[in-house]
């Protein structure tokens, strides 16, 4: 579930606001979006790995975390905020997911 958005981090590009497929966030005021509707959240992770700035962190539960947990805690995730877009290589400077898939090795196997 969507819990931490990353003020110092954020640019202000809308566009998790955009991807996201059940409108959890609002714009805030000074244009960083606002988990509006945290309960809404699939933990689908579309979000974290549509963001440039690396700014937003989906915790890998269905449910919220409880009050003082390390998942909701921008200072304790450090660089594991942004980590799903970095795993599956999208961003500037990194090889996509796709270019690591080994299955082509394993039909070869197949075939032969
Ligand atoms: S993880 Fe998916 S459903 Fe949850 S806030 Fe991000 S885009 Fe929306
Ligand atoms: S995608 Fe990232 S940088 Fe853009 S508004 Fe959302 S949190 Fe901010």
């Amino acid at each position: 579930m969507i819990e931490v958005v990353s003020a110092a981090r954020c640019v202000t590009c809308d566009i998790c606001i955009r991807v996201c497929p059940t409108d959890v966030f609002e714009r805030g005021a000074d244009g960083v979006p606002v988990i509006a509707r945290q309960g809404d959240c699939q933990t689908c992770f579309m979000c974290e790995a549509h963001c440039p700035a690396d700014a937003l962190y989906v915790a890998p539960f269905a449910d919220p975390v409880p009050p003082g947990s390390p998942h909701a805690d921008e200072d304790v995730l450090g660089a594991a905020l942004g980590e799903y877009r970095r795993l599956v290589g999208w961003g500037g400077g990194r090889t996509p997911g796709s270019r690591l898939d080994k299955n082509h090795l394993f039909t070869r196997r197949l075939r032969s």
